[in-house]
């Protein structure tokens, strides 16, 4: 068993999927980055807090802060635009009048040898149905084949058919009465949405499973072969692998948005020791 490690996520499970030397420095090694992800920088980076920030004026909202309240604090021309864009969807202004509404909620349970572990953005719960929703703020809109196979589709609803009951009366849910949301900021029109059956709860929880034992009995962790993944890998120069950082329109050609731009509060805080 990686010594120090006790917790899984999608994150990690994300990177030992992606490359397993990724996850050895991450999570096993406990490096944290050590060379920006892409370049340019600073525009990044920018991108970057701005969706950390509009996650933020999101939880406020749900919560019950005025939007009016909030618009103020959205100020810069993206925070703007998302949050007006948000405002502007009908489904997602209704979400406040629900009851069971959870921002910010996690769940956890055991897997292996490990805790697996999940942050939600938000769980909304209507009459029996259990909707997750998780705010992107890409540049990009994935494709929903490759958002489908993410380790965060799968994790996300696997945990919550698996550890929710305490949030549905005590009563496990359905894999049936659970949905997930994929809700893109910069294009609102087009949120992804992943229903689940039992069939697929089964074999992601098997997977799932499998990856912790395989994780557990590791002994190496060989780097990826698809270099394409170490253009923007933050690893970089300690695989040998180039030590500038990727140009992001020629990475943004030949990968998937989320890869790039993707703000994830869980992995900032499992990498922030
Ligand atoms: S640079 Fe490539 S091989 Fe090294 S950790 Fe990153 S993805 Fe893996």
């Amino acid at each position: 068993m990686p010594s120090q490690l006790t917790t899984l996520s999608q994150s990690s499970l994300q990177d030992y999927v992606d490359c397993a030397r990724r996850f050895q420095l991450r999570y096993v090694e406990r490096l944290s980055y050590p060379a920006i992800e892409s370049e340019p920088t600073l525009e990044n980076e920018k991108h970057q807090q701005e969706g950390e920030y509009f996650h933020r004026l999101v939880q406020q909202y749900l919560i019950g802060i005025p939007a009016e309240q909030i618009s103020k604090l959205a100020n810069s021309a993206n925070l703007q635009r998302w949050w007006e864009n948000f405002l502007a969807d009908k489904d997602l202004r209704v979400l406040k009048e629900l009851r069971g509404l959870l921002p910010e909620s996690t769940l956890s349970a055991p897997l292996g040898k490990y805790r697996l572990l999940a942050k939600y953005d938000l769980i909304a719960i209507e009459n029996g149905k259990a909707t997750i929703y998780d705010w992107k703020t890409y540049r990009k809109r994935p494709r929903n084949e490759f958002l489908s196979a993410r380790m965060q589709t799968r994790v996300y609803r696997a945990l919550l058919a698996h550890a929710g009951a305490h949030l549905n009366n005590s009563t496990p849910f359905e894999p049936e009465q659970i949905e997930m949301v994929y809700w893109f900021s910069d294009f609102p029109n087009e949120p992804a949405r992943f229903t689940y059956t039992s069939a697929q709860y089964k074999r992601d929880w098997d997977t799932l499973v499998k990856l912790a034992d395989e994780i557990n009995s590791a002994s190496s962790y060989p780097l990826t072969d698809d270099r394409t993944k170490c253009s923007y890998c933050p690893y970089r120069s300690y695989c040998d692998r180039g030590v500038r950082a990727g140009d992001v329109d020629q990475a943004e050609a030949e990968m998937e948005a989320e890869e790039l731009f993707d703000v994830n509060f869980e992995q900032i805080g499992e990498i922030a020791f």
